[in-house]
């Protein structure tokens, strides 16, 4: 879908979130033609650099970060032909006035607030006092949204001083996935799904976001996070809602967004017993989460996982579980719809196979769905589990699917003026106020994480909370 001419603002255009993903992303779409070429990305940051020198910067991170396709020479010097450059300092007055020259007034305007949340307020005003944002503007925040339902109120009530709810795209990349939107195409534009998409087929639900990589480097940082805060309350309640939310009556922002806010507020509030926190140890391959942390007697979770239920029709008495984790066994990210077992199986002596509708996030993206068939050959009647695969580049011919990265996704979704793929204000005060009781339940008891080895699976209490219920989680591979 083409988009209009745009001239977007990229505040931290210099840090390292411009540089790995939203620039290498821009470059990605202008190579797809999908950056009109009037349109202009406007770096603002602190470096105190002009426009040459941080093109220079934007090349190299762009040769560094951007794949295969960076290696197109021409493609990039006419896009970095696209990028000024203006330092600006969020906290004065330094660039402004510079920067209400630059952006034009006639085109879709954009500006991505990719710095510490706590400059949101100073962007806002100065974008308000120095007439450089009006009412079409658009601006663009990242994690972390608040730490807490009192931060994040804060933060909405700052950006509400001088946007409205309908300029405002609160980035979750999660939701920028091609298989995220698949998952909605592939439960709403099916015949087959919804009718069983309940507690009448649904046996339960498994979300795991897991990652090998440790907290080092960016320790001090999550020690005051921990993965409740840094992953549940935004990447996994999202994909939550998407996998559980009623059928919206349209493919629109706040038909969607009503719909998803409307799970978060049927989650029950979570029993202490039914969640399970955990810290890397150190082992042959690393060190502890407590020296990547810097904080030898840290009490904050690298991994968390939980048992949650839905008050509603639909998913009553189904659970979904839920964890996240880091250095664990394997980089994968899926969501996983484990349907019912038969009432009657006719195959005498055969083991009981379950369908199992698998959704792949990461490293490799796709959906397949565990359905069982007969064991080909002449061996008798022996059944057997099979994926039907229904990974999209396959079916559609690998040179129609682009694999486009969330960020670029997002950031055209921004310019195209669709607000579906970002959290809306009160969804994620919702998603605060679910987990805030539990994180200060944690605080008040002084609540001391299990530990587990790096690359394991977790604490064996994660594993507990389904042998418990007779059931399995599914293997981090
Ligand atoms: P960074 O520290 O690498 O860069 C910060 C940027 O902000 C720099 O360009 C700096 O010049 C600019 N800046 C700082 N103070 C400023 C001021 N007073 N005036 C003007 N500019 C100022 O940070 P980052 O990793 O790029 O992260 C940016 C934001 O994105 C943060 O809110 C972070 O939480 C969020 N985020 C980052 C990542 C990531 O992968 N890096 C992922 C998700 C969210």
């Amino acid at each position: 879908i083409p988009v209009e001419d745009f001239d977007l603002v990229i505040f931290g255009g210099t840090g390292d979130l411009a540089r790995r993903k939203i620039l290498p992303g821009l470059f990605r779409r202008y190579l797809s033609g999908q950056m009109p070429v009037e349109s202009r990305i406007i770096g603002a940051a602190r470096s105190d650099i002009d426009s040459d020198g941080y093109r220079t910067m934007i090349k190299e991170a762009i040769l560094e970060f951007g794949g295969e396709e960076s290696q197109d020479s021409n493609g990039l010097d006419a896009f970095l032909a696209q990028i000024e450059y203006v330092p600006i300092d969020a906290k004065g007055e330094g660039g402004w006035v510079e920067l209400a020259e630059l952006v034009r007034n006639d085109v879709v305007q954009a500006f991505y607030f990719s710095v510490a949340p706590s400059l949101f307020g100073d962007l806002a005003e100065r974008l308000h006092r120095h007439k450089i944002a009006s009412a079409t503007s658009r601006i663009v925040v990242e994690k972390p949204f608040g730490r807490d339902l009192e931060s994040a109120r804060k933060l909405n009530d700052v950006l509400a001083l001088h946007f409205d709810e309908g300029q405002i795209y609160r980035i979750d990349h999660y939701l920028g996935k091609e298989t995220v939107q698949n998952l909605m195409a592939v439960r709403f534009g099916n015949v087959l799904f919804e009718p069983l998409w309940n507690n009448h087929y649904v046996d339960h639900i498994q979300i795991t976001v897991a990652e090998t990589v440790g907290v080092g480097g960016r320790g001090s940082y999550y020690d005051k996070s921990g993965a409740m805060r840094d992953m549940v309350q935004n990447h996994l309640m999202q994909l939550l809602c998407l996998i559980a939310m009623e059928p919206p009556s349209q493919f629109g922002a706040d038909e969607v967004r009503d719909e998803k806010l409307k799970v978060i507020r049927a989650l029950e509030p979570i029993m202490p017993h039914h969640i399970v926190r955990g810290q890397y140890e150190n082992s042959a391959n690393g060190p502890s989460y407590r020296e990547d942390a810097e904080n030898p007697r840290s009490h904050t979770e690298s991994f968390v996982a939980m048992k949650c239920h839905i008050s509603n029709w639909r998913w009553s008495g189904v659970p979904f579980y839920l964890r996240t984790g880091k250095r664990l066994k394997a980089r994968t990210s899926e969501i996983a719809v484990v349907f019912k077992p038969l009432g009657h199986s006719i195959f005498e002596g055969q083991e009981e196979q379950q369908n199992i509708l698998a959704i792949h996030l990461q490293p490799n993206e796709g959906i397949d769905l565990q359905v069982t068939i007969k064991e080909p050959g002449p061996g008798g009647m022996r059944l057997v589990n099979v994926p039907l695969d229904m990974t999209f580049a396959e079916a559609l011919g690998d040179s129609d699917v682009e694999v486009t990265d969330a960020y670029e996704r997002l950031i055209m979704d921004v310019i195209r003026g669709n607000q579906t793929l970002f959290m809306r204000g009160d969804e994620v005060e919702a998603a605060w106020g679910w987990t805030d009781p539990i994180i200060e339940g944690w605080e008040a008891r002084n609540d001391v994480p299990k530990t587990y080895s790096a690359g394991s699976s977790g604490p064996d209490d994660a594993l507990m909370l389904l042998h418990r219920d007779g059931r399995k989680w599914r293997e981090i591979k």
